[in-house]
């Protein structure tokens, strides 16, 4: 049976919009559907970390999500206070920008943490996506697939018609959020809890330019028994579009079902949270979201593959969500090219789960713990019993008795301990695969982690690994990252002047997706001596990156004889690719 597409993507989220940007941009046939009239109408996701970034720079698109974002800078600290008006309680230094962890940040990524509410982001996803020639359709849901061996038959419905029609693709992926019909269809476990707490979101505009621009902090957590209820027992002031579009939240008890919130109790609401009782507010939506706890151990089934919130679903804290959405896509986005292109056996694919699926577990983990972990905070800032708890607190920690000493060395505690949300750049970019698309070290020794994994990076050319980020030079005197002579696409052999052997052997397997890149010369000088000091393998050792920018392979010992070399590399690509079950369809 002939096919309509090599790859339909259901979904035109974070995960599917970049899965059809990259496919498109490898030069594979993708079509997109989503059953909506358009992409994100509400600003959920907005956190978007380097990794995330990173994903974007490779595909070409970062400089135009940074013309849409609140800069690294005006992301600011989070700030705790009775009401923005009122009584500031303290500050957290947050997303790097503390001058303690700048560096970290800095020398760790080209790229910078931003603030991108999701309706501004997948427009341009989905616009770069479509110019490289993805197909899209929306008003145009799933209803179910069946599979076999050369292909999967999947039947949509056109919800504007109502006309039923099916579609013929080799690939099927499932990026159909939280509530995936796909997954389901697959019949693959979800292991954990949906639901588990929820949270009122009100979407306002009202300029509080007053009450921030001096401090800037896109997120603002009030102390105030109007929001003392819920897992976090906070109110939440979130910046949309600096200082003028906002979101106001708060917990609720979900035993007793979704709350009824009129216009009027919204607004009071608000206006208690500013602290500003005459405040005008156009009320812009009303909505209610669950913390859900749950993974899925398997994303994929034969030709159907899921991710994103299809398979991994966690509330905001953190901000993992649809930074790891982006990274699912990239991961599979190659795969996929390359199976599809014949360049690589069906198994690859096997690794897209093996090696995200693990990423996926962490993240549901991490954030809701990142929930759970307020709970230190908020027992600063109450005493129970009181007759009034939030007052009784917080004057506590004004106090100069011993008790208030104590609770403020807790306070200090507690928020160091929240280092984990607000400054985990090891959480957002230490993953490590391990699948049959790397090949670990001979030596087998497990890595040894210098410092906290979860707040630090470690960079490490470890097959697993992420390519460590250093600045190069190239021929005009202009800095370029090893991400940016890596990746779009291709696998990279990095090797550096003395690595002759590698080089000749490069030319002499000349596969088209393998590119030479030596250090030290052309393009990629290394003046600051940043990849000889990164790099952790000799000189004419080398390390085989891929597509994205993962390590497949390294020699951490010199090679000198070429036929040697090209040995190496061959059994190595061969082995990643598993080229051993390569066809072209
Ligand atoms: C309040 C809130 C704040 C958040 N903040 C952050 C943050 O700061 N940083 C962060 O990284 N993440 C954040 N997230 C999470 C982020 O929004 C999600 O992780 C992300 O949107 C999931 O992307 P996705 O592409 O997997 O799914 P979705 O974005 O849910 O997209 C699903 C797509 O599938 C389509 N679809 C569904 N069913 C069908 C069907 N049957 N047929 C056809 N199409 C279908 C939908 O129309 C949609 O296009 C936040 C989430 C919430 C709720």
């Amino acid at each position: 049976m002939a096919f309509d597409t090599d790859v339909l993507v259901i979904g035109s989220g974070p995960t599917g919009a970049t899965t059809a940007l990259a496919l498109a941009t490898y030069g594979v046939d993708v079509q997109m559907i989503s059953r909506t009239n358009w992409l994100a109408d509400t600003p959920r996701a907005h956190i978007t970390n380097q990794r995330a970034m990173e994903v974007l720079r490779d595909l070409g698109i970062e400089d135009e999500v940074l013309k849409y974002a609140t800069p690294w800078d005006q992301m600011g600290d989070t700030v705790f206070m009775t009401s923005l008006a009122g009584e500031e309680i303290a500050r957290m230094r947050c997303w790097g920008t503390g001058e303690r962890r700048h560096g970290d940040y800095v020398f760790g990524s080209p790229c910078s943490l931003l603030d991108v509410p999701q309706p501004l982001m997948e427009p341009v996803i989905f616009k770069n996506a479509a110019q490289r020639g993805a197909k899209f359709s929306f008003n145009t849901e799933y209803r179910s697939h069946v599979q076999d061996d050369t292909g999967v038959t999947v039947q949509l419905r056109d919800t504007l018609s109502g006309r039923e029609y099916g579609v013929r693709a080799k690939y099927l992926v499932g990026a159909d959020g939280a509530r995936s019909k796909v997954f389901e269809d697959l019949g693959l476990p979800l292991e954990g809890q949906m639901a588990r707490a929820g949270t009122f979101y009100v979407l306002f505009k009202a300029d509080l330019s007053r009450y921030v621009s001096h401090r800037p902090s896109i997120l603002q957590w009030v102390v105030n028994p109007a929001a003392s209820f819920g897992e976090i027992g906070m109110g939440l002031l979130r910046a949309i579009t600096p200082w003028t579009e906002w979101i106001a939240g708060w917990g609720f008890d979900i035993s007793k079902g979704e709350p009824e919130v009129s216009d009027e109790l919204a607004l009071q609401q608000i206006r208690t949270l500013v602290g500003d009782p005459a405040l005008e507010v156009e009320i812009v939506r009303k909505s209610v979201w669950y913390v859900n706890q749950a993974h899925a151990p398997y994303f994929a089934k034969g030709r159907v593959l899921c991710g994103g919130d299809a398979v991994h679903r966690h509330p905001p804290s953190s901000g993992l969500g649809s930074n790891t959405c982006m990274q699912d896509a990239f991961n599979l986005a190659w795969k996929l090219a390359f199976v599809v292109k014949g360049d690589a056996g069906p198994e690859l694919l096997e690794s897209y789960s093996l090696e995200r699926a693990p990423v996926g577990r962490q993240v549901v983990e991490r954030a809701n713990q990142s929930r759970l972990d307020y709970a230190p905070i908020k027992a600063c800032f109450r005493v129970e019993g009181a007759e009034n708890p939030i007052a009784a607190g917080l004057a506590r920690l004004r106090d100069s008795s011993p008790e208030g000493v104590a609770a403020r060395l807790a306070l200090q505690a507690a928020f160091e301990f929240k280092d984990s949300e607000f400054n985990a750049q090891g959480v957002e970019m230490n993953q490590r695969y391990v699948s049959g698309a790397t090949i670990a070290d001979a030596d087998g020794a497990d890595e040894v982690w210098r410092r906290d994994p979860g707040l630090y990076l470690q960079e490490t050319t470890r097959p697993g690994a992420k390519i460590p980020h250093a600045w190069l030079v190239n021929r005009l005197g202009k800095r370029v990252s090893t991400l940016d002579v890596t990746g779009k696409g291709k696998f990279s052999l990095v090797t550096g002047l003395a690595g002759e052997a590698w080089r000749m052997a490069v030319e002499v397997l000349d596969r088209p997706y393998l590119r030479l890149v030596v250090t030290g010369e052309g393009d990629t000088l290394d003046p600051y001596f940043e990849w000889q000091r990164k790099r952790e393998v000799d000189e004419a050792g080398c390390v085989l990156v891929r597509p994205d920018g993962y390590v497949a392979w390294r020699s951490i010992e010199p090679v000198h004889d070429p036929a040697v070399a090209e040995r190496l590399l061959r059994v190595a690509l061969d082995r990643v690719l598993a080229r051993a079950g390569c066809t072209t369809e």
